[in-house]
């Protein structure tokens, strides 16, 4: 027998449950980390909220369990990732279905016994529900190790008068956290720094709870950050083991949005490298102007190019308008998609470079491909990401100021035909080379998950 056939038959007694925050890019990496474990043998069910609600049909292999999540609607309807946040954990904390829905899943012994749960950072109700079940924690860091790290740092940040970040001092560097400077910090608006204060002392408290953090990254695109996370936290473990997706079996069936594929029949048609994939994640949204001034500067370009316009990326409408005219002016050489099967879309041939917001799956998604970035990022942990890209890997450079048509024309041109994107593109390639032998046998996120299937058997 082979060693996954024996390691998949010491670990089928066991069972691992997952609760993913109701995100997309949270949701992703869970169910990838999900199906993982699921392939080394040992039983999944996944909690989620009626937020969001996943749909059990897309992963018969898993059973699913409905969490009532008591955020109001209005709060949903916002849309607004931090308020959704905290009224989820106070609603969760107020009222003991979490616990009651834990505890009969626990009971339930039709099914293997439950080793631990699986919790995003941002779940510190369901972190508490468990303990007082006796159920161990460990938790999924959909984020960067940069990004954890500044977490852990923000007390500090306040205390040294980085945070709240002031106008004039927004290409400070932050020696204690290099290469960041003010404006790479974990932000929002100044006018709700308080709400993120406190999400992210919970996110933190949430891991110093629990028995050991997963961070979707791998050990050598972040060895600083994970050393710093390592001697901060005094938990069993801090692993590194993404690119997740890379990881996992299936690449599909986590989308809150309908993909349109009409796309990758497009692609096929096209020259190989010469599409820009450009995609602003799911939540990032923008005023009536900018699209239209990226519309215009995708259109300036001359560059073929795969455009993922959300229904609600325009604030304020449901399905935007493009510009007059723009369909012409594009017609055979640009294709515009509500949403798009990303993952698949950047390993196309066809596509050579991607135009993002750094949300870290994608920024982690372009980086396995070995794709340069035009970098824009909105908000949370994007800026850093970007800074990231440029100042550590080299493998883009952001897009400053508001989206402006000639600007972004010139910027698509430099990534795609000149020779600084030539420079990135090379430095993407480097890189992907290491992605490739993180997950080869004996690479250090496949050895990561050895780990954890271990630690999770141990319990
Ligand atoms: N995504 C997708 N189709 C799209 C745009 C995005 O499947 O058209 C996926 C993308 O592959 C990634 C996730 O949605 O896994 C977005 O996560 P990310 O962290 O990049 O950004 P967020 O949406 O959290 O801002």
């Amino acid at each position: 027998a082979s060693r996954g056939d024996v390691s998949r038959r010491q670990h089928a007694h066991r069972r691992v449950l997952v609760f993913p925050l109701p995100f997309q890019g949270h949701i992703n990496p869970m169910l990838q980390l999900a199906d993982v474990l699921h392939g080394r043998g040992l039983a999944v069910t996944v909690l989620h909220t009626q937020f969001n609600a996943l749909d059990p049909a897309l992963h018969p292999e898993f059973t699913f369990v409905a969490v009532p999540d008591g955020v109001p609607a209005d709060v949903a309807a916002s849309g607004s990732i931090i308020p959704i946040i905290l009224a989820m954990n106070a609603a969760m904390e107020a009222s003991p279905a979490v616990r009651d829905v834990l505890a009969s899943v626990l009971a339930d012994d039709g099914q293997p016994p439950a080793a631990c749960l699986f919790i995003d950072a941002n779940l510190l109700a369901v972190q508490k529900a468990a303990s007082a079940l006796g159920l161990p924690t460990m938790v999924l860091r959909t984020g960067s190790a940069a990004c954890f790290s500044c977490f852990l740092a923000y007390p500090m940040l306040h205390h040294n008068g980085y945070l709240p970040p002031k106008e004039s001092q927004l290409y400070t560097p932050v020696k204690e956290l290099p290469p960041l400077r003010v404006r790479d910090l974990f932000r929002t608006s100044t006018s709700d720094h308080k709400m993120v204060r406190k999400v992210l002392a919970r996110a933190s408290e949430t891991v110093r709870n629990s028995f050991g953090l997963v961070v979707n990254t791998f050990d050598a695109l972040e060895t600083a950050e994970l050393d710093r996370i390592r001697r901060e936290l005094d938990v069993a473990f801090v692993l590194a083991a993404g690119p997740l997706h890379k990881l996992s079996s299936r690449s599909t069936g986590s989308s809150l949005l309908r993909e349109d594929r009409s796309c990758m029949e497009w692609l096929d048609k096209q020259v190989p490298g010469s599409v820009l994939y450009v995609s602003f994640g799911s939540l990032a949204s923008m005023d009536g102007g900018e699209l239209s001034e990226i519309a215009w500067g995708l259109a300036n370009s001359g560059q073929p190019f795969l455009w993922v316009v959300r229904r609600d990326l325009v604030r304020g409408s449901d399905g935007p308008g493009l510009p007059e005219g723009f369909d012409r002016a594009v017609e055979g050489r640009g294709k515009v998609i509500p949403w798009a099967p990303q993952q698949e879309v950047l390993a196309h041939f066809a596509v050579g470079g991607f135009w993002t917001h750094n949300g870290w799956n994608s920024t982690l998604e372009s980086i396995s491909e070995g794709l340069p970035m035009i970098c824009m990022p909105h908000f949370a942990d994007q800026m850093m990401n970007t800074r990231y890209v440029e100042a550590v890997w080299g493998v883009g450079f952001e897009l400053e100021g508001k989206p402006e048509r000639n600007k972004i024309a010139k910027a698509i041109q430099k990534l795609m035909n000149e020779r600084e994107g030539e420079v990135a593109r090379e430095k993407a390639r480097e890189l992907k080379k290491k992605v490739v032998s993180c997950l080869k046998s004996g690479g250090s996120s496949l050895l990561a998950i050895d780990k954890l299937v271990e630690h999770i058997s141990s319990l």
